[in-house]
């Protein structure tokens, strides 16, 4: 269990994220529903952020990995042969008193909250079904995708056909996937339906081991260059019992939570169990020629597969700082909504109008957010500070004379002032 001040630093995200408009409980007007939350205005910049980033190292920077988007609503018999409709359950007990169900592992023999009797165990599928057409019956039963994976393992030879890629190569694929799970929580960190980012990388049997290291260096680079306190990260290696049935070898990036050490990413060894069952269940081949060697073969896959919704979780939780007389969102300059906050000192003498104009001027280059309102500059930068906005720009009486700007850093809080022309090249440089 998390300690009480860690219980405590979430809810103070949580409260932030309600008050600066980053997260917004789902369907709030009719009492919310359990862990569904919507993101607002600030939360969607951010989280389009942490994917453009992500798309831009795994596709646009690479010549080695293609992008896809599929259906979310797939062939039933895909998750046949993925082994979920078999073997994607959770162990589930009900309490035979307060009739509350719970995950087997995570209980003792009593129930934890009336101390009533629990059922024998069940096993519950964690797959959302739902029916295909106007008549619901078994036979047209489909799923809501509980893994974006296996749209690309299905794609495998269409994507390598058209793109002409040779092994080595990656598909890569961002998508909200699904998973009815019994026990949600910690906020966004886990919901029953999510944003993925994965990438499945098609090497040589063989090369398998040598590129699961080199898929953990690169992954892990990455979140060092979202900005993030390196001893906040850490890998954890799979133990036996912790591999999943289709990996050889698997790691996880983890991240320090306020609630302990959780994933963020599986980076796994997935061998060619996927491929090989897509052969057997699709009775298609899947196999690569590969020339040169003149060799036919099942490739391997490593497989990098990390959440949307928790890297952004990671990134507020991370940029959370409190101060004596104001709390600051240190988010990296390049992942803020907002890059810049536009203000007039006071709401009179044409200082406005020249504020206006120069949030006109940098919207065509950055987010910028104009705010007159009136009232203290102080308490208008404390807010641009708790939403994350990385610099301030005051224009004041001394503009109206010379032209120049005061350009504030939310981190510590220092002035200089700045030709109004050198603003975009100047915000520009100190972004990165
Ligand atoms: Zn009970």
């Amino acid at each position: 269990m998390a300690k009480q001040g860690n219980n405590d630093k979430m809810g103070k995200i949580v409260s932030l994220c309600k008050r600066r408009g980053y997260v917004f409980p789902s369907s709030e007007i009719y009492g919310g529903i359990a862990s569904c939350w919507d993101y607002g205005p600030l939360g969607v910049e951010l989280k389009r952020n942490i994917k453009e980033r992500w798309w831009k190292a795994m596709t646009l920077s690479r010549d080695d990995i293609e992008g896809l988007d599929c259906s979310i609503i797939m062939h039933p018999r895909v998750w046949e042969a993925s082994g979920h409709v078999e073997g994607f359950t959770d162990p589930l007990v009900d309490c035979k008193k307060c009739k509350q169900r719970f995950r087997e592992d995570e209980v003792k023999d009593k129930c934890p909250d009336c101390g009533g009797e629990l059922t024998e165990v069940r096993r519950f599928n964690l797959m959302f079904k739902t029916h295909m057409g106007p008549v619901v019956e078994e036979a047209n039963l489909v799923y809501l995708r509980p893994e974006t994976a296996q749209g690309i393992y299905v794609n495998f030879s269409n994507v390598q056909a058209t793109s002409r890629q040779k092994i080595p190569f990656g598909i890569a694929q961002i998508g909200k996937s699904f998973r009815n799970e019994i026990t949600p929580g910690n906020f966004i960190f886990r919901t029953r339906e999510f944003e993925q980012m994965e990438m499945q990388y098609f090497v040589r049997p063989e090369e398998a081991p040598e590129w699961l290291e080199k898929w953990k260096e690169e992954r892990m680079k990455w979140y060092k260059e979202l900005g993030i306190k390196e001893d906040n990260l850490r890998f954890h290696q799979h133990t036996e019992e912790e591999l999943p049935h289709y990996a050889a070898k698997a790691y996880d990036v983890q991240y320090k939570f306020p609630f302990g050490w959780q994933e963020l990413e599986g980076i796994h060894n997935r061998t060619d169990y996927d491929l090989k069952r897509h052969i057997q269940h699709s009775g298609k081949d899947l196999s690569y020629f590969e020339t040169g060697s003149e060799e036919r073969f099942v490739p391997y896959i490593i497989e990098t597969s990390a959440g949307v919704d928790r890297t952004l979780l990671m990134c507020l939780v991370d940029a959370y700082d409190e101060e004596e007389n104001r709390v600051v969102l240190r988010l990296s300059p390049r992942l803020a909504p907002y890059k810049a906050g536009i203000f007039p000192l006071v709401k009179r003498d044409g200082m406005p109008e020249v504020a206006r104009e120069i949030a006109k001027e940098l919207r065509s280059h950055f987010r910028v957010f104009y705010d007159d309102e009136t009232g203290s500059v102080g308490r208008r930068y404390r807010r641009q500070d708790e939403a994350g906005t990385p610099y301030g720009i005051t224009v004041d009486s001394q503009t109206l004379k010379d032209d120049t700007v005061t350009l504030r850093d939310r981190d510590d809080m220092s002035q200089i002032r700045v030709k109004i022309d050198d603003l975009v090249g100047k915000i520009g440089e100190l972004i990165g």
